[in-house]
Order: structure tokens, then C-alpha cells, then sequence
């Protein structure tokens, strides 16, 4: 704890008016979903249409060069911040979903065949699970799931179960977007490894709000996307050990990711380019810069600090609302800013639409997350979820919604 309640309050208060789209008569608890965006943001991709646009990695001229200089400094933001030990080790995707695929495609339908097993956790998003099925369709591979522990957790234990001499790739997310629930990736990894399994991580919902370095967790690949932490839309990240993307075919093939083609074949660029086909989203990677160099400014041990004292701020009013339950573990410091829930009586989708009309934003349904929720015995939930530009009105206003909901259901 490294803030005061009053220094939160206080930092949270300025940084709040860097968001031109958020303000004080709506709260905006979608935030799992995407992520507003801050006007220095808004601000580097408009400077980089109006001084830089011109198609990078093609042109001699110098404004072509100026616009790859500008994608080319948005990748080694990304390296650095996620402490990649080479540029060519991140490539620009346009979201987590897509860098899973690209995965899956390429190692997966290269590197497995008949007999191998897939390691997947129940908890996964549709984006970590549906591109593995795939992947056992088209190479006869067998896929396995991982339950969740009494908290909502993959334990190592879990995974020391289900994993045998067979296992070639664990496929786990580091937060759950529906539970909130923080695995433990460096010890789930270890194991994989110890086991001869290549670990893909999932951190879409991770990367936003902590500190994760690949090099400490151990990852083989990590997918995450840029419009949930403050980014435009339509740019996410690939991270993947050379040696492992080094011997990866290639997903898209096209402009772009060619040394050399002939009537006959090809041959193809170096890394990361063997892997961005056709024209890559520069204003995108330009906007992904701005919004690590900002969150490096206001710094993880606020984020996280700030986001787990909302997310507790909320958790301990929501107890106090009779017949509202909380999906996932009942420790609030277990829920990294997302809170699924369930009101007795109540189908999801009115929930969402009353909080609507009382300016309050938040998510119905299964949340790309079928399989778990119905593992938790459910149809569908609603979710909170908070971004460190939340502040305690936001939350006020959601929990005086929340109390209304049953009454108002008649
Ligand atoms: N993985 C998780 C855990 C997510 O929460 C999401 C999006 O909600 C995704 C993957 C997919 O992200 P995107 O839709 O940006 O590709």
C-alpha cells in the first residue's frame, strides 16, 4: 500500500480529466470490454495523420520513412514494456483474439499432430479456446480442460493432474474476464515447461492493469489487444520466443512478409515482417505507443493499487445488497477490478438495460466465456468492471442502481 486513500482519491481526480468521454453523470463499468481512451492518445494518432501517414515499410521517400520509424518505435515501446528481450519477438496483430489464431494456425497446426494433448482451463474466452478445438479438428490432437479450484483459480495442482508425457501446449489466460481471478502464470508455466509443453498466455485481461515481463513469467507466447489499455482499436501485440516464431510458418501471406517470390514460391521476411502481411495498422501501433508511454507515467503501483481499492470499495457494498451474488471468489482482493454477478430473480439483460436508464454501463450475457459459465452453473451474468479512471461516484451510482433492480422488475 504504497498510496494514502486521499493520494488515490486525489491522483485518480486528475487523471479522470484526461478522458474526454467519461464525466460525472454516467459511470462507465465496461471497461474488460475496451478501455476509453486518453486525449494524449487521441492526440498521437490525429499528429500522426496529419505529419507521418504514408505506408510504412514500402516507401524510400522520407515521409514513408518517417511513418516506419514511427511503427518501428511503437514495437520497441511494446518490447520494452513487456519486457521482450528483442523487437523481433513482438508482432503487431490487430487484436488478442487474432494473435491467438495466429498461434494456433501456425505452431499449432505445424507442430501437433495425432496423439498430442491440448491443455486449455474451462475458464478460457471463446478467443483461447475455439482456435485450439481447431487445431484438434485439423490435426487429430486431443484437447483437455482444466477445471477452476473452489476460488475460480488454475492451480498448478490442477494442471499436474491433467498434464502427462503427451502434453504439447498449456493454453491458460493470466485474469479471467469474468471472475477476475489472477492465475498463477510463472508456476503454471514452469510446469508446462518441466513437462516439454510450450505455454501460450492469454493476457488481454492482465496487461492492461499489472506489471507482466515475459522473461519473469516464462511465457512462450503471450496475445493481448490494445483497445483494452487506452489504445485505438484494430492494433493488438503477438509475443513469441524467436526460436519458437523463428521456425513458425507464416499465418497471411501476401505483401509485406516476402524476401523473395517467384513464379514458383517464396521466401519470406525476417521476423516480426514474416508475420504482418499486407498493410500494417501504423496509426494503430502509433496510438499503442502513446497509451504505454502513458501508463507508464501514471505507473502500475497506482493502476493497481487504485483499481484493487475501487474493486474493494464496490465488492463490500454489493454484499450488502439482499439477494445480489457475486460469481467467483468472495475475496474482493481476488477480483482485479472485475465483478460478475447475479441478482435472484432477475435475467441479466433487464439488469443491463435498468442500469442503462440509470446511466450506468455494464455488460449481460456469457461474456465469450460459455463453456465457464455454464460450468458455473449459469445462463448468464452481468459484470462490473473498472478502469483506474473510475472514481467512487461512478461506483455509488452503480450500487444505488443495483438496489433499485428488483424493485424496479416489479
Ligand atoms: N481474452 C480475454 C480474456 C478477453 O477478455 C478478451 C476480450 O474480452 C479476449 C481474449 C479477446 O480480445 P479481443 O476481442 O480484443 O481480441
Amino acid at each position: 500500500m504504497g498510496y494514502t486513500l486521499e493520494e488515490l482519491k486525489n491522483i485518480g481526480a486528475s487523471l479522470r480529466k484526461d478522458f474526454p468521454i467519461i464525466n460525472d453523470s454516467a459511470s462507465y463499468l465496461d471497461n474488460s470490454a475496451t478501455s476509453q481512451k486518453p486525449r494524449q492518445v487521441i492526440e498521437a494518432v490525429k499528429n500522426y495523420y496529419e505529419e507521418s501517414n504514408a505506408n510504412p515499410l514500402r516507401g524510400l521517400y522520407d515521409l514513408s520513412v518517417k511513418a516506419t520509424d514511427a511503427y518501428e518505435d511503437a514495437r520497441e515501446a511494446v518490447r520494452k514494456f513487456i519486457n521482450a528481450g528483442k523487437i523481433s519477438e513482438i508482432v503487431f496483430t490487430r487484436n488478442a483474439t487474432e494473435s491467438l489464431n495466429l498461434i494456433a494456425n501456425s505452431y499449432g497446426k505445424a507442430f501437433l499432430k495425432e496423439g498430442d494433448e491440448i491443455l486449455v482451463s474451462i475458464m478460457e474466452h471463446h478467443s483461447n479456446m475455439l482456435p485450439w478445438q481447431e487445431v484438434a479438428k485439423a490435426t487429430g490432437a486431443k484437447i483437455k480442460y482444466l477445471d477452476i479450484d473452489e476460488n475460480g483459480a488454475i492451480t498448478v495442482d490442477v494442471l499436474a493432474k491433467a498434464i502427462t508425457k503427451n502434453t504439447k501446449l498449456v493454453a491458460i489466460t493470466q485474469v479471467s474476464n469474468v471472475l477476475g481471478i489472477k492465475n498463477d502464470i510463472k508456476a503454471l508455466a514452469k510446469l508446462a515447461h518441466e513437462n516439454g509443453a510450450v505455454f501460450v498466455c492469454d493476457g488481454a485481461q492482465s496487461v492492461p492493469h499489472m506489471k507482466v515481463d515475459v522473461k519473469d513469467l516464462d511465457v512462450d507466447f503471450l496475445a493481448f489487444s490494445g483497445h483494452k489499455m487506452l489504445a485505438p482499436m484494430g492494433i493488438g501485440v503477438l509475443y513469441g520466443k524467436e526460436e519458437l516464431l523463428e521456425k513458425m510458418p507464416p499465418f497471411l501471406y501476401g505483401g509485406e512478409m516476402i524476401e523473395y517470390v517467384t513464379l514458383e514460391g517464396a521466401t519470406y521476411a525476417e521476423l516480426p515482417h514474416k508475420f504482418e502481411a499486407g498493410t500494417v495498422n501504423a496509426s494503430g501501433a502509433v496510438g499503442l505507443h502513446a497509451a504505454i508511454d502513458y501508463m507508464n507515467k501514471v505507473g502500475f503501483d497506482y493502476i493497481e493499487e487504485r483499481e484493487n481499492q475501487l474493486t474493494a470499495y464496490a465488492f463490500e457494498k454489493m454484499k450488502a445488497i439482499p439477494h445480489v451474488n457475486i460469481v467467483g471468489s468472495q475475496d474482493p482482493a481476488d477480483h482485479h477490478g472485475i465483478l460478475t454477478f447475479t441478482i435472484d430473480g432477475c435475467h441479466p439483460h433487464d439488469v443491463s438495460e435498468i442500469m442503462n436508464s440509470l446511466d450506468v454501463m455494464v455488460r449481460a450475457g456469457h461474456h465469450c466465456a460459455q463453456p465457464l459459465t455454464k460450468y458455473l452453473g449459469l445462463n448468464s451474468t452481468t459484470r462490473a468492471s473498472l478502469g483506474f479512471y473510475n472514481n467512487e461516484a461512478d461506483i455509488d451510482r452503480f450500487i444505488d442502481a443495483l438496489s433499485q433492480i428488483r424493485g424496479k422488475l416489479g
